[in-house]
C-alpha cells in the first residue's frame, strides 16, 4: 500500500512536470506574435458611450500616461501595425476576457477600409476560446493592415486588459493547446475533489471536507476563468463570469486556509494561532464579495489591499504549518509540501510578468496547474496516511487477537484455561443439546499434589503438572476438548460418548496418568489422579455439568483416590443435579 502511495506521488510529480513542460513548450511566444502594451504598442483615448457609427471617430490618441474616466464611457486602444514587425499570413487579435460591457475591434487597411467585429457581455458569439481568450481574426484583404483599434465600453480597469497579436494559424494552435491543458487540470481537480470528499466521509476528518470544498471552488474558478462553461451557458460570457471568478478565487483561499488549519487540530499548534489564521482566511473570503460586485471604481486599489490580506493569510498558514511540522505533525508536513508549489507560483508571478506567456493564459494557467498539483499531492498524502492507519489497525488487531488468545491459555502448561475452556465448550454443549447428544465432563485432580510440592519443591511440582498436561493434550480431538481448570485440576469434555465407552475412556485416562514417567524430577514416586465424571443426556449447560462432575470427584477422593467415579444424569427436564441419580458407579 505504501509503495502504491509512493507511486502515486511519483505519478503526480511527473504529471505536473509534463503539464508545466508542455505549457512552457507550447506557451513560448510564436514567431510573428506581439504583445500589446499601453504606451508601447498601444495609444489610448477616452470618449463617451453611444457611438454606433461604423466609422472610426476622430479621437486624440495619447501614447503617454494612463487613461482616466473611461469606466462610464469607452476606452479606445489603438495599435499602429506599421510600427510592428510585418505579420506573415492572417492576423488574429487575442484579448483576455475581462470586465467590460462591449468590446468592438476595428481592423483598418491601407486602402481606407475598416472592418469591425465585436463581442458584448452575455454574447461572445464564436469569438471565445478556452483559456479565457476572445479572438478576433482580421479579414484577409489585398491591402495591408495598418491599424487595430479596440473600443472597450464600461471597462472596469485598463490594468485588466491583456491583448496580443499573432498569426491566425498560431492562434488556433494556442487555443487547442490551452484547451488540452485546461481540460487535464480540471479533470484532475474534479477527481481529487471527489476523492477528498469520499475520504472525508470514510475517515471522518474535517480538513478533508474543506479540501474537497477547496478543490470544488478551484474547479469552478478554472471552468469560469477558462470559459469552458460558455459551451453550455453562452449568456454568462464576460463580466458575470469575471465577477464570479473574483469571488471564487477569494473563497478558494479561505477554504484552503480552513483545510490547512483544521488539519492541524491534533498537532499541538496553539489554538490562538489557528484561530487568527482562520480569521484572516475568512477576511479574504468575505472581501471577495464586494470586490466581485464592484462594476466600476478603483478595483486596482481594492485588489492591492486584498493582496496584502492574502499575503498575511499565506504567512499565517505558513507559520502554523512550520509550528505543526516542528511538533511532528504529519499533516503539517504534507500541507507544507502541497502548499509549497502554489506559494512559489504566487511569488513567481509577483516577481516575473508571465501574463502574456503560456498561450495567453499567463498567471491564471499557472495558478490552475499549481492548484491541480496541490489537490493531487494532498490526495496522495491522505492516501498514504490512510495506508498507515490501516497498517496500524492491522497490527492492533493482531495484538488484540494475541492478547485474547493469551487470556484463554494457561501460561504454565499451554493448555486452555477455565475461561478458554468455557468459551470453547459452550457452543459445543448447545449443539449437543439441540442434537439430543450426550455430553460428559471428566474432572481430573492429581492426588496429594501438595505433598509433591512440599517434598520436591514447587519447580518439581510444575514439571509434574506440565508432564501430565502434555499427556492430557493428546486426548484433544474432534469429540474431546481439554483444559487446565486451575491448580492441579484438569477437565475433558466429550460430546457423543456415553455408557461403557465413556467408562473405558475415563479409566484409560486414569491409567495413563498413573503411568506417566516423572523420574527426572521426583524419582520413582507414583503420581496418580482421581477422576469425577458427569454424564448427561441430552447435554446441559457447563455450570450444571461441572457441579455433577465435582460431586463425582469428591466421591472418588473419598473412596481412596486413584479412582474414577461416575454420575449419570438426565439432561434438562430430568432429575436435578442436586438430587443425584445414585446409579452412579464407582468403577474401581
Ligand atoms: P487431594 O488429593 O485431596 O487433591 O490433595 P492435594 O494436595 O492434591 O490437594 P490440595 O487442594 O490440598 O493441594 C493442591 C496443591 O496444588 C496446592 C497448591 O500449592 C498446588 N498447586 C496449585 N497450582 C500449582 C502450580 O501451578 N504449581 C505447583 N507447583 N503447585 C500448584
Ligand atoms: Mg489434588
Ligand atoms: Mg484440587
Amino acid at each position: 500500500m505504501a509503495s502504491m502511495t509512493n507511486l502515486s506521488i511519483r505519478f503526480c510529480v511527473r504529471l505536473l512536470l509534463a503539464l508545466v513542460g508542455a505549457a512552457a513548450l507550447m506557451g513560448a511566444a510564436p514567431a510573428g506574435a506581439a504583445t500589446l502594451r499601453l504606451n508601447q504598442s498601444m495609444c489610448h483615448a477616452v470618449s463617451s458611450l453611444g457611438t454606433k457609427d461604423t466609422r472610426l471617430p476622430e479621437l486624440r490618441f495619447s501614447c503617454t500616461g494612463a487613461p482616466t474616466g473611461y469606466q462610464r464611457g469607452s476606452l479606445w486602444l489603438r495599435t499602429d501595425m506599421r510600427a510592428l514587425p510585418a505579420p506573415r499570413g492572417g492576423v488574429a487579435l487575442m484579448v483576455h476576457h475581462s470586465r467590460f460591457d462591449r468590446l468592438a475591434v476595428a481592423f483598418s487597411y491601407a486602402d481606407g477600409a475598416v472592418r469591425w467585429q465585436q463581442v458584448r457581455q452575455g454574447d461572445y458569439g464564436s469569438h471565445w476560446r478556452t483559456g479565457g481568450q476572445v479572438v478576433f481574426d482580421a479579414p484577409e484583404r489585398s491591402a495591408p493592415l495598418t491599424a487595430v483599434t479596440m473600443r472597450f465600453d464600461r471597462l472596469a480597469s485598463h490594468e485588466l486588459v491583456r491583448a496580443h497579436l499573432l498569426p491566425s494559424d498560431e492562434s488556433s494552435m494556442q487555443s487547442a493547446g490551452m484547451a488540452a491543458a485546461v481540460g487535464a487540470a480540471l479533470t484532475l481537480l474534479l477527481v481529487s475533489g471527489i476523492y477528498s470528499l469520499s475520504l472525508a466521509v470514510a475517515v471522518r476528518r474535517q480538513y478533508l471536507a474543506w479540501q474537497a470544498a477547496w478543490a470544488a471552488a478551484m474547479l469552478l474558478w478554472g471552468t469560469l476563468w477558462s470559459q469552458v462553461h460558455l459551451a453550455w451557458l453562452p449568456f454568462m460570457a464576460g463580466t458575470v463570469s469575471a465577477q464570479i471568478c473574483t469571488f471564487l478565487s477569494c473563497l478558494a483561499i479561505a477554504l484552503a486556509t480552513a483545510s490547512a488549519v483544521t488539519a492541524l487540530d491534533r498537532s499541538g499548534v496553539p489554538n490562538g494561532w489557528r484561530r487568527a489564521t482562520l480569521g484572516l482566511g475568512l477576511c479574504v473570503g468575505l472581501a471577495g464579495i464586494p470586490l466581485a460586485l464592484m462594476r466600476s471604481g478603483d478595483i486596482g486599489l481594492w485588489a492591492e489591499l486584498l493582496g496584502f490580506v492574502i499575503l498575511a493569510d499565506l504567512a499565517a498558514v505558513t507559520l502554523c504549518l512550520i509550528a505543526g511540522w516542528r511538533r511532528g505533525s504529519v499533516e503539517a508536513r504534507d500541507f507544507a509540501a502541497a502548499w509549497g508549489l502554489p506559494m512559489a507560483v504566487l511569488a513567481f508571478i509577483n516577481l516575473v510578468d508571465v501574463e502574456d506567456g503560456l498561450w495567453g493564459g499567463g498567471s491564471k494557467l499557472l495558478i490552475l496547474i499549481a492548484a491541480t498539483w496541490q489537490a493531487l499531492w494532498l490526495s496522495a498524502a491522505a492516501t498514504r496516511r490512510l495506508a498507515h492507519l490501516r497498517i496500524e489497525r492491522d497490527h492492533a488487531r493482531v495484538a488484540e487477537a494475541q492478547a485474547r488468545e493469551l487470556a484463554r491459555r494457561d501460561p504454565l502448561t499451554g493448555l486452555p484455561n477455565r475461561r478458554g475452556f468455557i468459551e470453547s465448550v459452550t457452543p459445543l454443549l448447545d449443539r449437543a443439546r439441540s442434537g439430543d447428544l450426550p455430553a460428559a465432563l471428566l474432572l481430573v485432580d492429581i492426588d496429594r499434589f501438595k505433598s509433591i510440592n512440599d517434598v520436591y519443591g514447587h519447580d518439581a511440582g510444575d514439571a509434574v503438572l506440565c508432564r501430565i498436561a502434555r499427556r492430557i493434550a493428546r486426548w484433544e480431538g474432534p469429540i474431546c476438548t481439554v483444559a487446565r481448570l486451575g491448580g492441579e485440576e484438569f477437565g475433558l469434555l466429550t460430546i457423543g460418548m456415553d455408557g461403557i465407552v465413556l467408562d473405558r475412556f475415563a479409566e484409560s485416562i486414569r491409567r495413563e496418568i498413573a503411568a506417566c514417567d516423572h523420574s527426572e524430577t521426583i524419582g520413582d514416586r507414583l503420581v496418580t489422579a482421581s477422576i469425577g465424571v458427569a454424564e448427561v443426556r441430552p447435554a446441559c449447560d457447563f455450570q450444571r455439568l461441572y457441579k455433577v462432575a465435582d460431586d463425582a470427584l469428591y466421591e472418588a477422593k473419598h473412596a481412596g483416590r486413584n479412582q474414577v467415579a461416575l454420575q449419570r444424569h438426565a439432561g434438562p427436564g430430568g432429575p436435578s443435579p442436586d438430587i443425584p441419580d445414585r446409579e452412579a458407579a464407582l468403577l474401581r
